[in-house]
């Protein structure tokens, strides 16, 4: 019989059992991390914890947080892994460094038996999202540098699945290695495919629906917890769009991935990561609960290299279930709301890029879903200035009509008001990855 869980012993651990393999590895990573990382000994040195206070995961609140800024200033002291490399340097196996989008690289750095954790992990999760042996996958993130590159491979690879590593660009070139080679999955981010349509037609003279690709993981943006969006995949391509690859990665590249029952992320690192909620604005510890928001906090239960302690993820996470998913999966199910370091305040409402996508989205063909927020001035804010671009058949005549008609959706969804100018296809500046820079900051 076909496994249904890649790693069922950990994706399928009772609520019980995972409790105390936290506090078994948790003791006994805090003692590794008092021991060999520079930067937390000298971190905790000055709060006067000892390690052996640590006995339980509720004692981790008496912890400092760790930050992006304490990474980049350790990697600063001592180039190019940080103080807080706790394994000697030779022991180091594999190096990435995260996306230069804001300028401020960070180097990860794993050992032979991260890298062996990682790669669980991430089979995990694109097991969970459908990916079988028998598949061929054409794998189209960037390999340069980037974790989703080498590192998501690894992940694909051992699997079973046959991977073809492609990387970005020369998109010429791919579909006709798809349609060649037989290739039914593709691993990218969820906006290429839209990229690739008018290739397709292009290139193959066929439609998408017959190239062949049945299965599309996705990962590295948002988008596709939008019914609508993932409904224009699966309709143009005739293949199941499958949010599989959600990460941090200064921290772990690939641990969340929905199933074949349900569109909710799942949390997969189990034995691995401790995943813990805080309240963004205070730093309390929210209890993971359903129906309960936070920022993601993670800790490494196992890591050898960069183990990093109460981690600030940014990432604001909304919890939509804790009890055994119909798939067998025990881990919590969770949606990214949004990044805490994008939310904005408009006249007492939180406000999230994601959620004015998600208006956006269902304004498809009239608009083609990019937008840009732009900010005149600091925080606090009583409306919005948002331009966004208009859909490839539209009249620019039109356009005013439809950014009235987008104004009232985003006051009655999202009850704020914004000032909306709308702009010709491909005007708004792109990051690295295609997207259109969701924020722009003009003071
Ligand atoms: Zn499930």
């Amino acid at each position: 019989m076909e496994r249904t869980l890649w790693n069922p012993v950990m994706e399928a651990i009772s609520p019980t059992d995972l409790k105390k393999l936290e506090q078994q590895k948790l003791v006994d990573q805090i003692q590794y991390v008092f021991s060999y990382s520079t930067m937390y000994q000298e971190k905790y040195r000055q709060t006067g914890i000892a390690a052996k206070e640590i006995t339980c995961v509720q004692d981790l609140a008496k912890l400092p947080f760790t930050t992006k800024t304490d990474l980049r200033e350790s990697q600063i002291r001592m180039p190019p892994y940080g103080d807080y490399l706790a394994a000697t340097a030779d022991l180091v196996n594999r190096v990435h460094r995260t996306s230069g989008a804001t300028g401020q690289f960070i180097y990860t750095a794993l050992t032979h038996n991260d890298i062996k954790i990682t790669n669980d992990c991430g089979a995990r999760a694109f097991w969970a999202a459908g990916l079988r042996p028998h598949h061929r996958v054409v794998h189209c993130l960037n390999y340069c540098l980037w974790m989703g590159g080498y590192t998501d491979h690894s992940n694909l690879e051992l699997t079973g699945a046959s991977v073809f590593p492609f990387g970005v660009g020369n998109s010429r070139q791919l579909v006709r290695v798809i349609r060649d080679a037989g290739i039914n999955v593709i691993s990218s981010t969820p906006s290429y495919p839209a990229y690739l349509e008018d290739v397709v037609r292009d290139e193959l003279g066929i439609e998408p629906k017959d190239l062949g690709l049945r299965l599309g993981l996705f990962g590295g943006e948002s988008g596709l917890e939008n019914p609508s969006y993932r409904g224009r995949i699966a309709d143009t391509w005739g293949m199941q769009p499958q949010n599989a690859n959600y990460g941090v990665s200064d921290v772990l590249c690939n641990f969340a991935s929905v199933c074949g029952e349900t569109y909710q992320l799942h949390f997969l690192a189990q034995g691995a990561l401790l995943a813990q909620l805080i309240d963004p604005a205070t730093g309390e510890d929210i209890p993971i609960e359903e129906g309960v928001k936070g920022e993601m906090v993670l800790t490494h239960l196992e890591k050898e290299a960069q183990p990093l302690v109460r981690y600030r993820t940014s990432d604001i996470l909304e919890i939509l279930g804790t009890g055994p998913c119909r798939c067998g999966r025990t881990g919590f199910r969770f949606r990214v709301v949004g990044r805490s370091d994008d939310m904005l305040n408009v006249k007492g409402i939180n406000v999230f890029p994601n959620g004015i996508s998600q208006v956006i989205e269902k304004m498809v063909p009239d608009l083609n879903g990019e937008f840009q927020i732009v900010l005149d001035h600091p925080s606090p804010y009583i409306s919005l200035n948002i331009t966004a671009e208009y859909g490839a058949g539209i009249n620019p005549d039109q356009k005013d009509a439809i950014a009235r008609k987008l104004e009232q959706k985003i006051k009655t969804v999202l009850f704020f008001t914004a000032k909306v100018e709308l702009v010709a296809p491909q005007t708004i500046q792109r990051t690295e990855m295609g997207k259109a820079v969701r924020v722009l900051r003009r003071y």
